[in-house]
């Protein structure tokens, strides 16, 4: 399990410079699951995405270990 929380700058919805980016991966057994968060501190604003090892092949991302907000790549 990694996770790995950054500051990413400003906040879309009230320009707080609070926002972060969260990166976790999880695993079980054979399941495998990484999700990104932003998050803005000062408002709630708040936008996830996660990719599962067993959804089907299409919805597979290029690269689950880049942000699909912000671009960056995680600390694993
Ligand atoms: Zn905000
Ligand atoms: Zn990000």
């Amino acid at each position: 399990m990694a996770r790995d929380t950054q500051t990413v700058g400003q906040c879309p919805k009230c320009n707080a410079d609070n926002l972060t980016c969260r990166y976790n991966d999880f695993e079980k057994d054979d399941l495998r699951i990484v999700s990104w968060e932003h998050k803005c501190a000062e408002c709630g604003y708040r936008e996830t995405t996660a990719f599962r090892s067993d959804d089907p092949e299409e919805l597979q991302p290029v690269d689950a270990g880049t942000c699909p907000y912000c671009e960056r790549s995680a600390n694993r």
